[in-house]
C-alpha cells in the first residue's frame, strides 16, 4: 500500500507540488508551522533515515532542498528531519521539512 506522500507524488490525492525531479518531490505542508513550510520527499518509499539504504533517491534530498530554496527565493531556512515517532515523525515516508520566514529558536523544541 502506498504512503500518503506517494499518493500526493502520484497525484492520487491533492497536494501543492512546487518542485520535482527524478529523485524527489516537494510540496507545501498542509499544516504549516512557518510562513514557508515545504516537505521534500524522495520518490522511493523509505520509512526513515535510520532504515535508509546506502544509496537511493534520499541521497538527493539536500540538492532538492537547495533548489526549492532557490525557487522560492529564500536563502536562509531550517531543514528538519524527524526520525521516529518518539521525536515527532507522523508520516512513515522519509521527508525533509524546509522552514523559513520567521525566527527559529535554538535548541529546537
Ligand atoms: P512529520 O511529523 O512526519 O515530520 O511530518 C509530517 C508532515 O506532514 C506534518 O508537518 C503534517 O502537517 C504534514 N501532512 C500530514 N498530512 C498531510 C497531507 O495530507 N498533505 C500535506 N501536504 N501535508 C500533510
Amino acid at each position: 500500500m502506498s504512503t500518503l506522500f506517494t499518493k500526493i507524488i502520484n497525484r492520487e490525492i491533492a497536494g501543492d507540488i512546487i518542485y520535482e525531479d527524478e529523485h524527489c518531490v516537494a510540496f507545501r505542508d498542509i499544516m504549516p508551522v512557518a510562513p514557508v513550510h515545504i516537505l521534500i520527499v524522495p520518490r522511493e518509499e523509505i520509512v526513515r533515515v535510520s532504515e535508509a539504504p546506502e544509496t537511493g533517491d534520499h541521497i538527493h534530498l539536500l540538492n532538492a532542498a537547495r533548489k526549492v530554496g532557490q525557487k522560492l527565493g529564500v536563502s536562509e531556512y531550517r531543514l528538519v528531519i524527524n526520525n521516529g515517532e518518539g521525536v515527532g515523525q507522523t508520516v512513515p515516508h522519509l521527508h525533509v521539512h524546509l522552514l523559513a520566514g520567521r525566527e527559529f529558536g535554538w535548541p529546537p523544541g
